[in-house]
């Protein structure tokens, strides 16, 4: 088996990204373009508003006419949302507005209700207006033309109102893509089964599959292998035109972790193996025929946090998105000794207090197979090769672990 020194995790990534394609472009509904990515700019078909608008309840007026409070003007007509008054303001004159109105030809300000008073068809004016005063003027929001989202943005809620308003009812995103996984472990029975003396529930297929529907990617769930080559090749082969293939365990070198054996004759090629982290050191990653493949170890904490740190972006770049980490900034609530040659990511619980740097405090133990300390993290608090000792207090990198 191929012996190769630890990879430094930024490295590692950067491998992995590098040559993933882009997956092709489909058009989607607003209604389905939650957390897609867009694959082209979203080009505004209108200018909103169309036309300059009233924000306010009230009334619209000359400015000029109100310099001098009180002041009495003539009501001429009325304009609400979606309708409109055909005349033209002249000296003296006002027009029953509301919100979302355009504003009448001649008027150039707005007067809110609670500042007028009403006497038939005047309006007393109770206080004097600056010129423009609660107008929403065309195109304030965007014009036509306008590129009101880029190309490689994951869609929010903010995101579809906006191309919603810019009348774009379909978007052009990048297919999601296939990830499909399986475990490896004559221990591993599926969950909801009755495990016998010596086997273990897999957590891993489940897990894996929620993070990768949650990271945008279509989870493709391939069960599970024994430790068997040709279970393990018959399991790889069903990938079928997956983007991408995740294994989990086997990946280590104990004589059952046979990922690397059975698929060696395949076509696996191998780029890199073991990567200079903690958990999850056992980390490869090649190519299985033209398949990108990444095996992750089996320790469920492992996987989960290998997942996060290179699967979650290598899912955002197959969309053509944003593959950055996030991290922030926290500070320790507990003293953190000093690390050594891997970068080392401590699950913890994140305290967000208001003003200050959200807490940081470590659990421990920091078992790699402990789900229970996992499920409560809040955080990883990430601990650069080679970093002294820590104390309680001291600002430290940590990648959040919820939205
Ligand atoms: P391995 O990477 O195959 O050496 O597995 C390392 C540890 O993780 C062993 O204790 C396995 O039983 C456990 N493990 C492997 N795969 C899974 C899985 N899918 N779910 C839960 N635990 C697993
Ligand atoms: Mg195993």
């Amino acid at each position: 088996m191929t012996q190769q020194p630890l990879l430094p995790v930024e490295e590692a990534r950067a491998r992995i990204l590098m040559g993933l394609p882009t997956t092709g472009i489909e058009s989607v509904s607003l209604r389905d373009a939650l957390g897609r990515v867009l694959a082209e700019e979203a080009i505004a078909r209108r200018t909103q508003p169309p036309a300059d608008i009233s924000a306010m309840d009230g009334y619209a007026v000359r400015a000029a006419d109100v310099a001098e409070v009180p002041a009495r003007l003539r009501v001429i007509g009325e304009a609400a949302a979606g309708g409109f008054h055909d005349g033209k303001l002249g000296v003296g004159e006002a027009v029953r507005i509301f919100t979302g109105a355009p504003l009448p030809r001649g008027a150039d300000s707005i007067i809110i209700q609670e500042d007028t008073a009403r006497d038939g068809d005047i309006v007393i004016v109770n206080e004097a207006a600056r010129q423009g005063q609660h107008v929403r003027v065309t195109g304030l929001d965007f014009r036509t033309g306008d590129a009101g989202l880029p190309a490689g943005r994951k869609l929010s809620p903010a995101d579809i109102a906006l191309a919603a308003a810019m009348n774009l009812p379909v978007l052009a995103v990048h297919r999601r893509p296939v990830i499909a996984f399986f475990s490896t472990g004559d221990e591993l029975v599926a969950p909801g089964t009755e495990p016998g003396p010596n086997q273990i529930v897999s957590s891993n297929n489940d897990g894996l599959g929620a993070l990768i529907a949650e990271a945008g990617g279509v989870p493709l769930d391939l069960g599970i292998a024994s430790d068997n080559e040709g279970e393990i090749r018959a399991a790889a082969a069903r990938a079928g035109d997956a983007d991408m293939l995740v294994t989990l365990g086997g990946a280590s070198v104990g004589e059952h972790d046979l990922i690397q054996r059975a698929l060696a004759p395949a076509g696996l090629d191998i780029d890199f193996w073991k990567v200079a982290m903690r958990p999850g050191k056992p980390l490869m990653f090649g190519k299985l025929g033209a398949l990108p493949m990444l095996g992750l170890p089996g320790n469920p904490v492992s996987a989960f946090v290998c997942a996060t740190i290179f699967l979650r972006p290598a899912i955002a770049r197959l969309q053509g998105g944003d593959s950055a980490l996030h991290t922030t900034q926290a500070r320790l609530g507990s003293a953190l000794p000093a690390n050594r040659a891997r970068e080392d990511y401590v699950r913890a619980a994140l305290d967000h207090i208001v003003d200050e740097l959200p807490i940081a405090t470590p659990y421990e133990p920091q078992d790699s197979s402990m789900l229970s300390i996992l499920s409560r993290a809040g955080c990883l608090v990430i601990r650069p090769v080679g970093a002294r000792t820590a104390q309680a207090g001291e600002t430290v990198t940590v990648l959040p672990l919820r939205a």
